[in-house]
């Protein structure tokens, strides 16, 4: 799934859950999580994020794989626990909710996602494929949905 998509995904999820859980700074914390939903990919260098930082990607490419141990769920639970010892919990809650709606999008892409690996390698599929047409219709679908929730947000509509 690409960068944009995984963005406005991680808006739409984060504005549709907002007023439902109660957290001290929503709107940051909906900034937050959609900029953090790209960091997965990290473990790609081609990715937009990857290009961006080849000095991370290249590295964590050689070490984890692309899909592998950085498209999990551990990752930010391990950062959560470590942030929490910092006092920085508003900051991993924020990283682990990015890295949700990025694991949810990429889960129903052909290339699938394994969300406890290397536990299991239980692949979750779907019908997308990254950067086709299906994703493009997608990817317009959710900004609409986005632009309404924000409008409803603040009281437009
Ligand atoms: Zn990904």
């Amino acid at each position: 799934m690409m960068f944009k998509t995984h963005a406005m995904f991680g808006l739409f999820l984060t504005l549709l859950l907002i007023n439902k859980i109660s957290l001290p700074h929503p709107i940051i914390f909906a900034i937050l999580v959609t900029a953090f939903s790209s960091i997965p990919d990290l473990d790609h260098p081609k990715s937009k994020l990857g290009r961006k930082l080849p000095f991370i990607s290249i590295p964590i490419n050689l070490i984890f794989k692309h899909r592998g141990f950085f498209h999990s769920i551990f990752p930010p639970l391990i950062l959560l626990i470590i942030l929490y010892y910092f006092n920085l919990s508003f900051l991993g809650l924020a990283i682990l909710g990015g890295y949700l709606v990025h694991l949810i999008g990429d889960s129903i892409t052909r290339e699938g996602i394994s969300f406890l690996y290397p536990f299991t390698k239980f692949t979750l599929k779907g019908p997308i494929h990254t950067g086709g047409p299906l994703e493009l219709v997608l990817f317009m679908i959710i900004t609409i949905l986005d632009i309404f929730l924000i409008l409803k947000f603040v009281n437009i509509l």
